[in-house]
């Protein structure tokens, strides 16, 4: 009797669904999409294992209707993989494994067969082929015309419909090969050479580590805390070099707005014969899926990607890095809310291969992680090339008269930086040209119509735009309530400090650096090179500009409005500012010139503020580590967050005060909420959240699983929509 099978289908449901596969003629194998009867209609699924046997004796089951792959698309270890994340996320198993498909496979669409073929031309060739009349005939097509892209259609053309005998009759005798047609295209930027580095007496020590602990049998994941500029990079292209060695496939996972092309063009240069590809959210759907069978095939050596890249199938993986560990967008918010970085951690310890986690400004959580022995910890404590950290300079702007933002203090020095011919940036996180339009008369404000928030003015187009749904509209200078003439805009973006700047310093080029400049395919790297052309120059960004790259000419880096955060009600946000003044100040004075960073703040003598620029970020690290030990808030617990938006506020409440009170009476469960989400309304929807929070991750797991088994008996009005979030790194 044929197996029964256990088959995962892109629905919203928690487990996986038992089809008969006695219709099919041959074996299935596991990881291969099938079509089978859902309801009334087909659906496309993926074959996950065999029906244990207790499930085999069911002659009411529906049967497997075709079975699309020839070759699964999975292997047995991402697909199992893929469950514990189901597992661990409490998110439907469909919805799981199809994230994790290329959009191209998503839809049922046969895999593309790209696999070109060429011939390995040989003396003994005649000879060997005596025999094989049809296969010469073929060999000597090919070697007639090497320059053709021999691919199933031309070798069919040539030699009928048998081809496939002729083709496997040559690859046997060692007369033929196939490959892959590589996608990847550098420019004659990425491909300018530069010499090999010698690596300084720190990074041979912090490699050494590295090695010897991923040759030890009790893997742990290596945490590689660098300082900015330190040269971690170059450590990685070490440990890059031992996989390649080793026949071996290296994934390095960078945050989506570290995945430059000038970290790229240091790869390409190191490793110019190898095949490099790149996975994130530019690529079109075929781009994506070829970098992916690349990586699938074992063609690609090295797989670079955002946090998507995850779950990229790799014939020979060998080593994870992840790159800024601690940075917030590997971390998926929408959907199946997975984090890389943790999941990558997973795939390694499935695996059985070393994973290295580099930054300089660790996440809590995986100091924690170092410090209580989990982790493998090594550090690079100075800058490679002998560059001297940056100077801070707290300015306190209370009662300052400010031009564009910025002090008279900050302005003379950025002249002064500019007269020794040297680079300037100025960092807010905030784009547009203003926060807050207003009427001076009446007190109207710009507000967007669909959330509960302001809507930011862009100069540029003249409109206003929520940058938290999208929606825009023109705007003119008229009040719509009052029709006072003169509307006034209140706060600073981008857009206004890079108006401003031009306006003072006429003679500097000035390039402002954000989501709304760069937008377009190649605008960033074109930018970046305009600040590699000039010498002198003043750069405007936002926290675009805060990680990755290397600015050899930037000495001046002056921080606005970073100090918001210190009184933010979420506890995450003092554990980012950390990080990102840290990461901010790494760009000044990456070379042989002294580095100084300006941060204007209304609270010079903030002592959290004053712990990280004075003793660094470890310390004030370890601080905030304290501070959550004591509130017992993660990493000295496990959180979920309940999230919940409806039409009405109270909808959105009832449905999770229906999850609060099943919870209730469970001692080991504390429950924050329901309450409205500090973001009330979104895209016309209301927003609400219960926090759940347990000392034991066992806990936290059993309980959500009590929650969602109980899914059914929640009494949800139209149009409600609930998600989990575990280990959120958002409350909002
Ligand atoms: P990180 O990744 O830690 O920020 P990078 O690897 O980008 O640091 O290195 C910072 C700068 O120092 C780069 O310009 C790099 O070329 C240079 N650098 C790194 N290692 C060395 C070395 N051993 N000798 C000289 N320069 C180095
Ligand atoms: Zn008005
Ligand atoms: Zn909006």
């Amino acid at each position: 009797m044929k197996p029964n099978w256990l088959i995962a289908v892109p629905r919203p449901l928690r487990t996986l669904l038992t089809y008969s596969s006695h219709l099919i003629e041959q074996p299935i194998q596991a990881g291969c999409r099938v079509i089978v009867p859902l309801g009334h209609s087909r659906s496309l699924g993926l074959a996950i294992a065999e029906a244990p046997p207790s499930d085999q004796e069911n002659y009411a089951l529906k049967p497997i209707h075709t079975v699309v792959d020839e070759t699964p698309l999975l292997d047995e270890h991402l697909l199992g993989l893929l469950q514990w994340a189901a597992r661990y996320y409490h998110h439907p198993i469909g919805d799981v494994i199809f994230t994790a498909l290329p959009v191209a496979l998503r839809d049922g669409n046969v895999l593309p067969d790209n696999t070109l073929w060429r011939v390995i031309s040989q003396t003994d060739a005649a000879l060997k082929l005596k025999r094989a009349k049809r296969q010469h005939a073929l060999y000597q097509a090919l070697i007639e015309q090497p320059e053709r892209e021999w691919n199933a259609a031309a070798l069919r053309h040539v030699a009928g419909s048998n081809w496939r005998e002729y083709v496997q009759g040559l690859i046997e005798k060692g007369l033929l090969e196939s490959y892959l047609p590589s996608q990847t295209q550098y420019s004659d930027y990425a491909l300018q050479t530069a010499p090999k580095l010698e690596l300084n007496e720190a990074q041979q020590t912090c490699l050494a580590q590295c090695r010897k602990w991923n040759q030890s049998d009790t893997l742990q994941p290596i945490l590689l805390q660098g300082v900015t500029g330190s040269g971690k990079t170059e450590v990685y292209l070490r440990l890059i070099e031992d996989q390649l060695a080793a026949k071996r496939q290296t994934l390095v996972l960078v945050p989506e707005i570290g995945l430059t092309p000038q970290l790229l063009q240091r790869f390409i240069q190191h490793f110019p014969h190898q095949t490099i590809v790149c996975l994130h959210s530019g690529l079109n759907d075929t781009e994506r899926l070829n970098a992916w069978l690349q990586s699938r095939s074992g063609e690609a050596s090295i797989i670079l990607g955002t946090r998507s890249a995850v779950f990229t199938p790799c014939a020979a993986l060998g080593l994870i890095l992840v790159d800024e560990e601690h940075d917030g967008s590997l971390k998926q918010q929408e959907g199946f809310r997975y984090h890389a970085r943790d999941l990558a951690i997973k795939r390694a310890a499935l695996l059985r291969i070393p994973i290295l986690l580099g930054t300089a400004t660790p996440a809590l959580e995986t100091l924690h992680n170092a410090e209580r022995g989990r982790y493998h910890h090594t550090h690079l404590l100075q800058r490679a090339n002998h560059a001297q950290p940056p100077r801070f300079e707290v300015q306190d702007i209370r009662g300052h008269v400010l031009q564009a933002g910025l002090s008279h203090h900050s302005l003379q020095a950025i002249r002064a930086t500019l007269e020794r011919q040297e680079q300037v940036m100025i960092f807010i996180n905030r784009r547009g040209f203003a926060p807050v339009l207003l009427c001076p008369n009446c007190g109207w404000q710009a507000m967007c119509e669909a959330c509960d928030t302001q809507m930011t003015f862009h100069a540029h187009k003249s409109r206003l735009i929520c940058h938290h749904c999208s929606a825009d509209r023109l705007t003119d200078n008229h009040c719509p309530a009052c029709h006072h003439p003169q509307l006034q805009t209140q706060g600073l973006g981008t857009e206004r400090i890079e108006l401003n700047l031009r306006q003072h310093f006429p003679d500097t080029p000035v390039i402002r650096i954000d989501r709304d400049t760069t937008s377009r395919k190649g605008a960033l790297q074109q930018r970046l090179e305009m600040v590699q052309k000039h010498e002198h120059l003043i750069l405007v960004g936002t926290q675009m500009l805060a990680k990755g790259h290397d600015f050899p000419n930037l000495t001046l880096v002056v921080v606005l409005e970073a100090d918001q955060s210190l009184f933010s009600a979420e506890y995450h946000a003092l554990e980012r500012f950390g990080q990102l003044i840290t990461q901010v100040a790494g760009r000044a004075g990456r070379a042989q010139k002294m580095g100084q960073v300006i941060l204007q703040t209304t609270q010079p003598h903030h002592p959290l503020l004053l712990t990280l620029l004075e003793q660094g970020y470890t310390v004030f690290a370890k601080q905030l580590l304290n501070e959550r030990q004591r509130w017992r808030f993660p990493p000295f617990s496990y959180q979920a967050l309940i999230r919940a938006d409806a039409l009405t506020m109270e909808d959105a409440l009832n449905t999770l005060q229906q999850f609060h009170d099943l919870l209730a009476e469970c001692p080991e469960v504390q429950l924050f909420g329901p309450i409205p989400a500090p973001l009330e309304k979104r895209a016309h929807r209301y927003r609400a959240q219960l926090l759940l929070q347990c000392t034991r991750r066992d806990q936290r797991h059993h309980y959500l699983q009590f929650l969602t088994s109980k899914e059914k008996n929640i009494r949800n009005p139209k149009g409600v929509r609930w998600s989990i979030d575990v280990d959120p790194v958002e409350l909002t």
